[in-house]
């Protein structure tokens, strides 16, 4: 969950350092994808849920075996809970989760003919999707430019001075509203990952962020003794 605390810029960037910022991030990685593993809107929903504090690594772990026995509500369905529980169980919160995952799959089933709904309140209807996970599956199912704040993006947003918030939703409208309408579809990607490999939470590694020339955090780090001067590369921005 993010936290009010994350250190914040009082300093914005200007309309045309946020467009640098998201010029760069453009050309470091032109299509950035997510990296939960799910082969359609339906499993993308299920580990979306099941990423609820967890990594995204560990949450592939489980699901590859998941996936191959229920892609659908129906399957997930006849699955039952204590088969899915088990099937999760390497994953935080596994018990509350697999419960979520069979009662949503369950009302898909019955409210909406076995399909994901493209719509935010239905989606946030379901159990164990909030705000968050329902931006994720309306962005990468169906090409929203919603912008999902985690972590990750709650901590850049108020490093760099894009967007300061307290709260994830005061972020994500700030971001909704300062980001350029053609970078807005990918910007939650370009922000994820630049939180999980380069603004890291403990030490953010400015020596070697691509937008750091715009970005209002200080003092910037400094490069280690052993850096090799290389910047960061196309997944990792
Ligand atoms: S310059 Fe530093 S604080 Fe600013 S975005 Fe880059 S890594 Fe984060």
């Amino acid at each position: 969950m993010a936290k009010a605390s994350a250190k914040r810029s009082t300093k914005r960037p200007s309309k045309a350092d946020v467009e640098a910022i998201f010029a760069a991030f453009q050309k470091a990685n032109p299509e950035p994808k997510g990296e939960l593993i799910a082969p359609n809107a339906y499993t993308l929903l299920v580990a979306v849920v099941l990423s609820a504090q967890a990594t995204d690594a560990g949450v592939n772990k489980a699901t590859p075996a998941l996936f191959k026995l229920a892609d659908t509500p129906e399957k997930m369905v006849k699955l039952g809970v204590e088969k899915i529980t088990d099937l999760v169980k390497t994953i935080g919160l596994y018990r509350n989760k697999a419960k979520n995952v069979f009662a949503l799959s369950q009302i898909l089933v019955e409210k909406f003919n076995g399909q994901v709904p493209a719509d935010r309140e239905a989606l946030e209807s379901l159990p164990g999707v909030g705000r968050k996970t329902a931006n994720v599956v309306l962005n990468m199912a169906f090409g929203h430019s919603t912008m999902a704040v985690d972590t990750h993006v709650f901590r850049v947003s108020n490093r760099t001075g894009l967007a300061p918030g307290e709260t994830p939703l005061e972020v994500e409208l700030k971001l909704l509203k300062v980001i350029p309408q053609q970078y807005l579809f990918h910007a939650h990607h370009w922000l994820i990952l630049h939180g999980r490999y380069v603004c890291l939470a403990r030490k953010p590694e400015c020596y070697r962020c691509v937008i750091a020339e715009w970005c209002r955090f200080e003092p910037k780090t400094p490069p280690p003794k052993d850096w090799d001067g290389a910047p960061a590369g196309r997944v990792a921005m």
